[in-house]
């Protein structure tokens, strides 16, 4: 492995808490997946930096919580600024430490943007309301900080799936222990430090502890920490339930999926095997909402399936330093095993591979599947790989009745000549988002974000009621101009 810069990054060697500094576990290799090009070195926290870090963020809470929302608006915009004046401060580290194809870390950069927008404008979002009461008294229900909200993050969209936690729980005056997944400590977390430090973020407000599940788990388990927003595996989402449940603390948890999409015989087929590719094969399908399951009727299925392996087979796959590279690296090894392994138990259950199955290092082929039995892996688990497993279906009751079958429930997608009559089809299916005409990848920061079933518990994120809810404390107060009095 080489080193490709010599100029040193402000996050080389150092975590982030209470400024950039040395940690007490050991050092964390930053690598690019698919060519282990050496990028840097991270320190690692322990549970040590995470009892000083918490100490740290409890102090700095209190006066960033009182200052003015202004304060916290005015970093979040800086922080916008600075990224959109900039976009390759975090794409470059995107592509490179988590093999995001370029267009995909432009599409990362932009909702960062946004997310930081939106955080500014819900720092000056009413924060109660005025209540009625049975007595002459001002009554009113108002939003109050949690105090330190742990936060954490996975590997694929490394940089938004922080940055939608930490932006709105700083906004709302908390302050934020972030732990990245360290195969992206860097654009999961200490490029962000980076960005919102230089936009004025007081220290000691938020801190970025490099680490693996051992000091997820420590975070999950501190007595000051009262909230954790966690995005990551439905494995380790019971885990962190099971946890978290004595503790009686609040956690958000935003899990896994196996996302449908339906083809209805009304619509386009080369429109849908283009929403079709894009919904399974983007970020070489490592995203929580990536179209598990093609459920298409029969009559446009033959027609659908070659248009679809078509681009499969078609689609550029390398380093996504190239930008003509449509598709990057999985990950690592162990999840292009595990990618591979669901593809040829599925062929041995008597799937059919009408593209892709093979790969070269961590470049898996775009794959897609036919004849796919109903209990074969690539139909029953998220696959968290370029793979589009297709079924057939004659009737749209049979059809509901499938999309509903799995554990999961984070997105759905519609495809149709008859959107109207799609509409009336989500009241049948049990799932965080339906998408009438478009793909199950599908995000917007003023949206309300979250999955049903085994895809998630607790809050949304997105918007201003659900961010409200999900980093905030409601308290009661009232006020009365005399001591009531009271029989005895
Ligand atoms: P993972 O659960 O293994 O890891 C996610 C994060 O949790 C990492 O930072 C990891 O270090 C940490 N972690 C692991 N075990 C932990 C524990 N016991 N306690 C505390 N922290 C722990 O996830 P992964 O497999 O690397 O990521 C992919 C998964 O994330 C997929 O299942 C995907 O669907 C899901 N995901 C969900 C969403 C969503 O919004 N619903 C978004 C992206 C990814």
């Amino acid at each position: 492995m080489t080193k490709d810069t010599n100029e040193s990054p402000v996050w080389e060697g150092k975590l982030f808490s209470g400024g950039w500094r040395a940690g007490s576990g050991d050092p964390v290799t930053v690598t690019a997946p698919g060519t282990d090009r050496l990028l840097g070195t991270v320190a690692g926290a322990t549970p040590a930096d995470l009892d000083q870090a918490v100490e740290t963020a409890r102090v700095a809470q209190r006066a960033w919580a009182a200052a003015p929302y202004a304060v916290r608006a005015a970093v979040m915009l800086k922080a916008a600024a600075l990224l959109e004046a900039d976009p390759a401060r975090l794409a470059e580290i995107l592509v490179a430490e988590s093999g995001s194809g370029q267009g995909k870390s432009g599409f990362e950069v932009g909702l960062v943007v946004s997310e930081l927008q939106e955080s500014a404008a819900l720092a000056s979002h009413p924060s109660g309301e005025i209540l009625r009461s049975v007595k002459p008294r001002l009554s009113l229900a108002r939003r109050v900080p949690l105090g330190v909200v742990g936060v954490i993050a996975p590997f694929n969209f490394p940089a938004i799936l922080a940055m939608r936690s930490v932006a709105p729980a700083l906004a709302l005056g908390n302050a934020v222990v972030l732990k990245p997944d360290p195969r992206t400590s860097v654009s999961g977390g200490l490029a962000l430090a980076a960005l919102l430090e230089e936009a004025g973020l007081p220290e000691g407000v938020l801190h970025v502890l490099p680490g693996g599940g051992e000091l997820g788990a420590a975070l999950v388990a501190h007595p000051r920490v009262p909230c954790i927003s966690f995005t990551g595996s439905t494995a380790a989402g019971r885990k962190i339930g099971e946890a978290a449940a004595p503790l009686l603390k609040r956690i958000h948890l935003e899990l896994g999926g196996n996302n449908a999409m339906l083809v209805l015989p009304d619509a386009d087929v080369q429109a849908a095997a283009s929403v079709a590719a894009w919904g399974s094969f983007l970020h070489q399908g490592q995203i929580c909402m990536t179209t598990g399951r093609h459920l298409v009727h029969r009559s446009i299925a033959d027609a659908y399936v070659a248009a679809l392996a078509e681009k499969a087979t078609h689609l550029p796959v390398g380093d996504p330093i190239d930008p003509t590279n449509a598709l990057g690296p999985l990950i690592d090894e162990r999840q292009r095993d595990h990618v591979h392994t669901i593809v040829t138990d599925t062929v041995a259950k008597g799937a059919t591979l009408a593209a892709g199955g093979e790969y070269d290092g961590l470049y898996y082929r775009p794959t897609v599947l036919t004849d796919v039995a109903p209990d074969s892996p690539a139909w029953t688990e998220e696959i968290f790989g370029p793979v589009a497993p297709v079924q057939v279906y004659d009737d749209i009751d049979e059809a509901i009745d499938v999309i509903n079958a799995s554990e999961y429930g984070l997105s759905v997608s519609i495809l149709t000549g008859n959107p109207h009559a799609a509409f009336e089809l989500c009241d049948r299916i049990d799932s965080g988002a339906v998408h009438i005409n478009d793909a199950t990848v599908d995000d917007e920061a003023v949206a309300p974000f979250g999955g049903a079933k085994a895809s998630g518990a607790g809050g949304r994120f997105g918007g201003p009621h659900a961010n409200l809810d999900t980093f905030t404390e409601t308290q009661w107060v009232t006020v009365q101009s005399d001591i009531e009095r009271y029989p005895f």
